[in-house]
């Protein structure tokens, strides 16, 4: 074998070996949108995470409530007027889960959220006069939605950051598959879309944050399901040694105090999941059982102030642990 063809072998060997990883590895990306960092790992597909991270960046555009450019913040200006087909496709669908929810979902919280100064604005404890006054104002049912154009009742300003991301996940999954994408984990922060299962064929683990400490309390095995926490942990502020976190109860225009510290949805579809995340944070354990006895369209993770797990019992052989000594109960039909 002459000294030519030998080099010409070995890097015959080497350009195989590089084209067998790049379609063997995933591609990642991790961007800042919606006010969240995001990460996504995708199996296959050249262009795709690129259509992905311009996908998010058209939605943000529309949904953002904190940029004075979205075609939301137009929308709360004006009281009402003709919307893109992604906007007037979110709105009933979010309104749908307000409706199913019983209120604890309500994207008309906007006005209460920004007095507390979430989203924009500097955090402040409002006084329980502006409160009234603004969750007068709240009701989902004041939104009307008739094709493309969208009314709000008087002094109704809309909120879609309990479910936005949520949708958006089911758009790039949408997207990706198209694109003939089988193996994917996206993480919209903290909402996760786990597509299909890992290359190898093994489940995606998703990881449980503990509300309590920057640790994990459980790991579940999913593939194709959307699983959204939502917890007080992840935005809160302090005033006079007291703790304030912006999922609001609509009920009383306050941080709900429902006893949980997070929930954590597993759903196939991601604007459900992140929904309910919401709204069962909002309903607390009981409420929150009844509904999915009612349901039984997603299974949940719930812990609890005294840092006591519940889970619903379809999620039994999926979920481990973290410390063997955990208390754990399971929620049955
Ligand atoms: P995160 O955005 O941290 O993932 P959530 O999905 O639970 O958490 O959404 C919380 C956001 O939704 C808040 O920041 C606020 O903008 C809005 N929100 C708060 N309370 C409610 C509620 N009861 N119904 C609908 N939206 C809410
Ligand atoms: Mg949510």
């Amino acid at each position: 074998m002459k000294v030519g063809s030998r080099l010409s072998a070995v890097v015959l060997a080497a350009l195989l070996l590089l084209s067998s990883c790049r379609t063997a590895g995933p591609q990642t990306a991790a961007i800042f949108a919606m006010d969240t960092v995001m990460d996504f790992t995708v199996y296959g597909g050249a262009q795709t995470l690129a259509d992905a991270e311009a996908r998010v960046r058209e939605l943000e555009t529309l949904f953002s409530v904190t940029s004075e450019e979205s075609e939301l913040s137009a929308l709360n200006r004006s009281g009402g007027g003709t919307v893109s087909a992604e906007t007037a496709a979110l709105i009933p669908a979010a309104l749908a889960l307000c409706e199913r929810t019983g209120g604890a979902l309500d994207i008309t919280v906007y006005p209460v959220v920004r007095a507390w100064g979430f989203t924009a604005g500097e955090h402040r404890v409002p006084s329980g006069e502006e409160l009234a006054a603004l969750s007068a104002a709240v009701d989902y049912r004041g939104v009307s939605v008739k094709g493309n154009a969208v009314t709000l009742a008087q002094g109704a300003e809309i909120d879609l950051g309990g479910v936005a991301k949520g949708y958006t996940a089911d758009r790039l999954t949408e997207q990706l598959r198209a694109a003939g994408v089988e193996s994917a984990l996206l993480n919209l922060g903290g909402n996760v879309q786990a597509i299909g299962k890992k290359p190898n064929g093994d489940d995606w683990r998703v990881a449980i944050r503990d509300p309590q400490s920057e640790s994990n309390v459980a790991v579940l095995a999913v593939s194709n399901r959307a699983v959204v926490t939502s917890g007080g942990y992840e935005r809160f502020f302090e005033r006079d040694g007291v703790t304030y976190h912006h999922i609001i109860d609509p009920a009383t225009g306050c941080p709900a105090k429902s006893g949980l510290l997070s929930v954590t949805v597993v759903a196939e579809s991601g604007l459900l999941a992140d929904a309910l995340s919401t709204a069962l944070y909002v309903m607390g354990l009981d409420r929150a059982a009844e509904h999915w006895r009612a349901y039984r369209d997603f299974e949940a993770v719930f812990v609890d102030e005294n840092g006591t797990i519940f889970l619903t019992e379809g999620l039994q052989s999926r979920f481990t642990p973290v410390s063997r000594g955990a208390a754990v109960e399971v929620i049955r039909l």
